[in-house]
């Protein structure tokens, strides 16, 4: 019977490890920012941006700077969508220097290449490591207002994750903030603002 309890006990301690709650905790590590700046393009939800600037400050404990609204660059348009890739270069050149990332985010549908195919449709893009991505709304909205809100803040801290130089989990742990959503919002919705332990470890070296 004592062995049943401690085994419970146990059982309880790792499941808490491996369900993190839903709020953003706080990366930790020699890796970090210090300062981060947004870029609007076009008209956008403030009540998502707020929610985004919020979580992202707090998660990455550091200060942001939202910039005026800015319209998405004509040469960055083909086709059906706007390539994310070239948004990355567009921002680049606008990055304030006490900035060590910009975060675009947009409603429009966003794409890259991937594989063989040349229009992928994407959450969002950044570089990794390096000083820029971009996020879209366009594919998170579907269900209620509140999970679009929770997908768009996942999405912009995964990409900010790639910046600060982190690759998708490699420890292929669902909850992670680094798995690969791989394009569905469900895989999205498993992910918690949180790095698992492997994550984590490559931000202390
Ligand atoms: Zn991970
Ligand atoms: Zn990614």
């Amino acid at each position: 019977m004592r062995f049943v309890y401690l085994s419970s006990i146990l059982i309880l301690a790792i499941a808490c490890k491996q369900q993190p709650d839903n709020h953003a905790n706080k990366i930790t590590g020699a890796k970090k920012f210090h300062h981060i700046t947004f870029l609007l393009y076009e008209n956008f939800d403030t009540s998502l941006l707020s929610s985004a600037v919020a979580e992202a400050t707090t998660f990455y404990n550091c200060t942001a700077t939202v910039l005026s609204s800015q319209d998405l660059p004509a040469f960055a348009y083909q086709g059906y969508r706007y390539k994310a890739d070239s948004l990355l270069k567009f921002q680049t050149s606008l990055l304030p220097t006490s900035a060590e990332s910009v975060v675009g985010i947009t409603n429009k549908d966003i794409s890259t290449s991937q594989g063989e195919h040349k229009d992928w449709g994407v959450f969002g893009l950044g570089y990794c490591p390096g000083k820029a991505c971009v996020i879209s709304v366009f594919r998170l909205k579907s269900g209620t207002y509140d999970q679009i809100k929770e997908r768009f803040i996942k999405v912009v801290l995964h990409e900010l994750g790639h910046n600060m130089g982190l690759p998708h989990c490699n420890a292929n742990n669902e909850h992670c903030l680094m798995n690969d959503a791989k394009g569905t919002g469900a895989t999205v919705d498993k992910e918690k603002k949180w790095l698992c332990p492997n994550c984590q470890q490559l931000l202390s070296n």
